[in-house]
């Protein structure tokens, strides 16, 4: 039964927005109770198809069901009994975290991460954690150690990665909203390839403590959900300082304001490095029209120059697996997870790594102790940092005279898996537009803009300074006012 308009077989639970089903349990139209059966019923009916999903916690997030609708009702649960999924390298106490590796098969986080423990304090409730690459290592989820997840809208076509459990799940209408982690566009990648809105945040926005490192100077934790708006509800709960956190920052998250409905007085800067020769052509006339639009919302629309866009890709895959490298040294086979059977101390370290690592990882982690080595230091890591610097001047300079740039989150839409199976670098290419954002600590946004002639979404991608999320946010939300791409569902 439809809980907005009374009809039967309508709208379920399930398929309510966030905002939706906040109003909903605030009106008591429906209980907490209601809501997560709903959302339990449509992960164990649709998530076979999808495998957006590593673990589902059904018997506990019911359980935090009935105890939310038994305690009294108070303000600062402004999130209360909302559901959300994880992606499986943020920490939650007491449930499985793999990272999509057999290395940590069967290891159970022993604490929550900050970013999913204030939401939990906001009253959300974890309904399971969500399908990523090896460590999140990848752009279509296809390196996971437990099998691919496939995009709701076609099947046989992959998500985006690394967060495309998370992506393919919130798309799916399994849930109103999930996290996802970006390093170098696998929240924005996703989210265009899924047509969800993406919301990646300024590095230092979220508390990092519990995700698991990738690469620790580029990892930020972000949210998928329907509409700007659900993602600015889970955002504004999630971001802050955290002692736990060094790198975290003190800045204060400012109140989003939602009721501009037009973009007069805003300076929107068009970077031509961000239309390339080969970029499928739907999506390059996607994002004009798009631009355009804007264009008659009342915005200023300025052509911008971003000259070392194009070192962004080999100076992220230098500084990235060079992260990683260290960051994965802790996996080792004592610490956590599984261990292979061997005499030496020094066998178990390389029995363990040798068998529980994927192909990719092992990759990286060959790339990064390379690149970090003391013969090759210099040439390699050392002018990756300094050209790393120049990518951020870009924008600082681009900045001076726009307030955001627009473009395409992704040259083009949702591949067929498999695709890239033996071709790394053409899977690395999937990221042109998203990883100089990471590489400048800066936050971005994609959002669902139209559709190519296979039916599948293209991504807008909105970049702004550092801290300025409201300012994204607050533009996707004036978008989606007079655009439907964001609502449109998959049939699947
Ligand atoms: N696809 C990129 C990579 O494989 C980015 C991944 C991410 O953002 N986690 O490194």
């Amino acid at each position: 039964m439809c809980v907005l308009c009374g009809k039967k077989n309508m709208t379920s639970l399930n398929e309510l927005s966030l905002t939706q089903m906040q109003t909903g349990l605030a009106r008591g139209d429906f209980s907490s109770r209601e809501l997560m059966q709903s959302t339990l019923d449509a992960v164990a009916k649709h998530d076979p198809a999808l495998h957006a999903f590593l673990h589902v916690a059904s018997e506990r997030a019911m359980q935090d069901a009935i105890e939310s609708d038994q305690s009294p009702i108070s303000n600062s649960r402004s999130l209360r009994s909302l559901p959300i999924a994880i992606k499986d390298v943020l920490s939650v106490e007491n449930l499985p975290l793999t990272c999509g590796s057999k290395i940590l098969e069967g290891f159970i986080a022993p604490f929550t991460a900050t970013s999913v423990k204030k939401l939990q304090d906001a009253g959300m409730i974890v309904i399971g954690k969500t399908n990523t690459d090896e460590f999140a290592m990848g752009s279509s989820t296809e390196n996971s150690a437990y099998g691919r997840t496939n995009n709701p809208w076609d099947l046989s076509r992959v998500p985006g990665g690394s967060s495309g459990g998370s992506a393919a799940a919130v798309a799916a209408r399994l849930v109103p909203a999930a996290l996802g982690t970006d390093t170098g566009g696998s929240v924005r990648q996703p989210a265009a390839f899924c047509g969800v809105t993406g919301l990646k945040t300024t590095y230092g926005r979220v508390s990092r403590y519990g995700l698991v490192a990738f690469g620790s100077s580029l990892d930020t934790v972000g949210v998928f959900a329907r509409s700007a708006e659900d993602a600015a509800l889970v955002f504004s709960a999630m971001a802050g300082r955290d002692p736990l956190d060094a790198t975290s920052a003190d800045v204060t998250v400012p109140k989003i304001n939602f009721d501009k409905t037009d973009l007069r007085g805003l300076r929107v800067g068009v970077p031509q490095e961000y239309f390339i020769e080969g970029m499928q052509a739907e999506v390059e006339s996607a994002v004009r029209a798009a631009i355009e639009q804007m264009k008659s919302l009342g915005a200023e629309i300025i052509p911008i120059r971003l000259p070392h866009t194009e070192y962004a890709l080999p100076v992220y895959y230098i500084i990235a697996p060079a992260e990683a490298s260290a960051n994965l040294a802790r996996f080792d086979g004592v610490r956590y997870g599984p261990r292979s059977e061997a005499d030496t101390l020094w066998e178990v370290f390389f029995k363990t790594r040798g068998e529980k690592f994927g192909a990719e990882v092992t990759r990286r982690i060959m790339i990064g102790t390379y690149a970090l080595s003391a013969g090759y230091y210099d040439a390699y890591y050392g002018q990756a940092q300094k050209t790393r610097t120049l990518i951020t001047r870009d924008f600082e300079q681009a900045f001076a005279s726009v307030d955001l740039i627009a473009a395409a989150t992704t040259p083009s839409t949702a591949f067929v898996a498999g695709a890239h199976e033996n071709n790394p670098l053409a899977m690395y290419l999937e990221d042109v537009f998203t990883l100089p954002a990471n590489l400048a600590g800066i936050p971005g946004i994609s959002i669902p803009a139209g559709f190519d002639n296979n039916g599948l979404p293209i991504g807008l991608q909105f970049l702004a300074p550092r801290f300025r999320e409201d300012l994204l946010l607050q533009t996707a939300h004036v978008y989606q006012q007079v655009t439907d791409w964001h609502t449109r569902a998959p049939k699947f």
